[in-house]
């Protein structure tokens, strides 16, 4: 699984200053699990280490790259040098990209926006990674500075993930496949959106109306957009019941009571996530009940990255 990162974050002295960002969750955790495809769009555009500081100015919607001292005008450069550097990644097949917060190249939001006399002017996207969300809409992205939020990062690790099944479904896609893709992960759209579950879950119901290119775009748009809708606990003990209510027959009364009480406590805040989630892929695995079995909401990434500690 591949992901595009900011040169910086990886410890690469590539910044205007000569410094770096190395950051160790991105390096040492995340890094175990994933190939960094590493870009430094101001290096690579030809500016050399160090450099004049940046800044974007003028128009807050469409801003131009510009030198802080000299007051070059690098927008040309960067845009010609993005939209090549964007046509190789095409091919890499990212699953998703973590940009450096606040630079006018990497910047994905709240960047700050000048006026030619230095008063500011508002807030907008780094000229690099604007043009990367242009073109690939769908890829997961996050700053390095949100993924500090135990929360959005959790999320953001689950739509890479989900991007990345997605991405391998769509390279060999039929309508049967995109049903099992569905059935999969079911528990997972229901714990994110219940809006979205149902609507994918129609398109899947009708899904001889559709041509395999038509589901390809509708599910994989609609599908992303639910896995960025952030969930709550009040979701997840939704979608917790609704597991338990596949096996809890076959249980005896002291243990339903005993995954009952696990529940409540995940509800109140005493307990994570992932302490009734192993209980019940536990349940789910000794009780050997087929339709659960392959839900990715029970694993939808590896436990190394200690994720859903936090939801
Ligand atoms: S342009 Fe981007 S990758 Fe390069 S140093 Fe600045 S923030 Fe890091």
């Amino acid at each position: 699984m591949r992901l595009g990162i900011s040169r910086c974050l990886l410890g690469e002295p590539v910044r205007f200053d000569g410094g770096h960002k190395r950051d160790h969750f991105l390096v040492d955790v995340l890094g175990q699990h994933v190939e960094w495809i590493p870009v430094c769009p101001e290096v690579e555009a030809g500016f050399g280490t160090p450099r004049e500081s940046m800044r974007l100015v003028d128009d807050v919607a469409e801003p131009r790259l510009m030198a802080v001292r000299s007051h070059h005008d690098h927008t040309d450069r960067m845009r010609r040098y993005a939209k090549q550097r964007l046509r190789d990644l095409q091919s890499l097949n990212l699953s998703g990209y973590v940009f450096k917060k606040d630079p006018p190249s990497c910047g994905t939001q709240r960047v700050r926006v000048y006026a030619r006399d230095g008063n500011l002017l508002g807030t907008g996207k780094g000229l690099f990674a604007d043009a990367f969300q242009h073109t690939f809409p769908l890829t997961p992205i996050e700053e390095e500075g949100r993924l500090q939020d135990q929360s959005l990062r959790e999320n953001f690790i689950e739509r890479v993930f989900g991007y990345h099944r997605w991405q391998v479904l769509t390279a060999r896609l039929t309508r049967g496949r995109l049903v099992a893709f569905h059935t999969a992960h079911k528990y997972l759209l229901l714990a994110h959106s219940p809006r979205h579950y149902r609507e994918l879950g129609r398109l899947v119901t009708d899904v001889k109306q559709y041509s395999v290119r038509e589901l390809a775009r509708t599910y994989g748009q609609r599908f992303m957009e639910a896995l960025a809708v952030k969930t709550t606990i009040r979701k997840h003990v939704n979608v917790l019941q609704h597991l338990a209510g596949h096996f809890k027959d076959a249980l005896s009364p002291a243990v339903r009571d005993e995954l009952h009480a696990v529940l409540g406590d995940y509800q109140k805040g005493f307990v994570p996530l992932s302490v009734p989630v192993t209980l019940i892929r536990h349940y789910v695995r000794v009780l050997d009940v087929p339709y659960l079995k392959d839900q990715v909401y029970l694993a939808p990434h590896p436990k190394e990255l200690m994720s859903r500690n936090h939801v």
